[in-house]
């Protein structure tokens, strides 16, 4: 006899809530670095990329672009 008891295990929760995967430029206003990072917007248009700071330490001063 087979057990089956796995299949259902590994739901796409991707599947669930369709998240739009953007581009976003970061340009320091500081020190004028720029990155390039991968974000995700979520259903108020933010965008949520994980980036903390600048390698100046500046946190806070940031141009943020979406490249499409
Ligand atoms: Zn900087």
């Amino acid at each position: 006899m087979r057990s089956d008891t796995l299949a259902s295990q590994g739901v796409n929760e991707e599947m669930m809530l369709p998240s739009q995967r953007v581009k976003v430029h970061i340009r320091c206003k500081k020190c004028g670095e720029t990155f390039i990072l991968r974000g995700v917007r979520d259903a108020k248009g933010h965008i949520e990329t994980g980036f903390k700071r600048c390698l100046c330490d500046n946190e806070d001063e940031f141009d943020v672009e979406p490249l499409h």
